[in-house]
């Protein structure tokens, strides 16, 4: 890449209430990608000095001026579970926050502490009220629907050992649908991709 660097003004030492000049965009033409980092993070984790885009590689990241540390900014990991009935049917859950609505898979985010398997049990019983024993993973995608947090979503299959079906936390609804005849509108792409490959497989516990 030969893209001409940004104009980056002299570096000064952080004044602790002033606020930082912003982060800009890479040029435009460049076919860079956009600034990597969270679009609301003006200062750094580390030492609190003032992030400016930077070009590393073939990306623009917020650099800190202070101590130079880049404010990475990766997907968080999101977790599903597949819970199918004796027709095949999955289990989907209405969703009443974000998305409000809108169908979905029932899930989540991993904490940070957390193991993975723990949160999508974790989130499965919060929102549905059932326990599940884990199987093998159906699938995993990169979801970018929202731009303010891209995610990695990991499905697991997952079979009932315990609980009452009832719709709790961000749900209001469960209800199981045919692979093939989902409820709309589903809130995620990915769910679909899902459940078409749920739609053209065997049934699969
Ligand atoms: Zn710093």
């Amino acid at each position: 890449m030969s893209a001409p660097a940004p104009a980056t003004p002299e570096p000064s030492p952080p004044t602790p209430g002033s606020p930082a000049p912003p982060l800009t965009d890479g040029p435009p033409d460049t076919g860079l990608h956009r600034v990597a980092g969270p679009s609301d993070a003006r200062h750094c984790r580390r030492c609190g000095g003032a992030l400016e885009a930077q070009q590393r590689g073939d990306r623009w990241r917020p650099v800190c001026r202070a101590c130079g540390s880049i404010a990475f900014h990766n997907p968080a990991v999101g977790v599903a579970v597949v819970v199918r009935d004796d027709e095949g049917r999955v289990l989907l859950g209405r969703r009443s926050g974000s998305f409000a609505g809108q169908w979905c898979i029932p899930c989540g985010y991993v904490e940070w502490d957390e193991d993975v398997h723990d949160a999508a049990r974790r989130e499965f019983l919060e929102e549905t009220g059932l326990e599940v024993r884990l199987g093998p993973v159906l699938a995993v995608h990169t979801n970018t629907h929202n731009p303010a947090q891209h995610t990695v979503g990991i499905w697991f299959s997952g079979t009932t050992v315990g609980g009452a079906l009832a719709a709790a936390d961000d749900l209001d609804a469960v209800e199981f649908f045919h692979p093939h005849q989902p409820p709309e509108p589903l809130a995620f792409p990915t769910d679909r991709l899902v459940l078409d490959q749920l739609a053209a497989s065997p049934l699969h516990t």
